[in-house]
């Protein structure tokens, strides 16, 4: 594990099988996590496609309101916008101070105190020790934590975005003085894996379609 992993976390690698000090009592009040968060919420398509499909938006009438674009090292991704005083909450925290998009919240809220480590291929998830405030957490299983259907195709649904992200952003920033290509880029960027709205139910095949047309331009 690399030393700065090893500062924030209990310096174990967890898989989805392995169990984890994570169970906060049902947050009992809190919202810490969804406040003050600034453009850190990275929505990936998984993401989008359930928040267009459970609130029967576009992606685009989502950027009107509760979602916003960022640029991290040349590349253009969406994020949960903060709002309010001082952008202070996300968009999607109710007056009581819960989530009203719970049971289809972006993959980032679920996965928290958790975090992701990709090497190579493999996908492992690390605990932020320092991050959540709630006492007395219970033990729980990876896989029930996040609650995500069909998480083995999940998960290689991640490691393929995250490798295209990074390669993507790599370049880009090898690139950075062609303002020409770093704008195409990242408009068939967001055309293909956002702009455009998934049809189907399956959303691991439209993925894969949608990444093979990606490669072949
Ligand atoms: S910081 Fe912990 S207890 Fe507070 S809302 Fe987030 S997960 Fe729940
Ligand atoms: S989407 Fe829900 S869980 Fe995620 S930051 Fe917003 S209110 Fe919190």
């Amino acid at each position: 594990m690399e030393a700065d992993l090893l500062e924030i976390s209990d310096g174990k690698l967890y898989g989805t099988n392995d169990m984890v000090k994570v169970g906060c009592h049902d947050c009992q009040g809190c919202s810490s996590c969804c406040q003050g968060m600034g453009d850190s919420i990275w929505l990936d398509p998984y993401d989008i496609f359930q928040l267009t499909r459970n609130l029967n938006k576009t992606f685009q009438e989502l950027l009107a309101k509760e979602v916003e674009l960022h640029v991290e090292d040349g590349l253009v991704l969406p994020n949960i916008k903060m709002q309010g005083e001082e952008h202070s909450s996300c968009s999607f925290l109710d007056k009581n101070g819960r989530c009203s998009i719970h049971s289809f919240r972006p993959g980032l809220c679920r996965l928290f105190p958790l975090g992701r480590n990709y090497e190579e291929d493999k996908l492992t998830y690390f605990l932020l020790v320092h991050e959540c405030p709630a006492k007395n957490k219970t033990k729980m299983k990876v896989n029930k934590w996040l609650g995500v259907p069909r998480i083995k195709d999940y998960e290689d649904f991640l490691v393929a975005w995250h490798n295209l992200t990074k390669g993507l952003r790599s370049y880009l920033m090898e690139n950075a003085q062609d303002e020409a290509v770093t704008k195409a880029l990242n408009l068939k960027f967001l055309g293909i894996f956002y702009m455009t709205p998934f049809q189907g139910e399956d959303f691991y095949l439209e993925f894969k379609v949608r990444l093979e047309k990606w490669q072949n331009l």
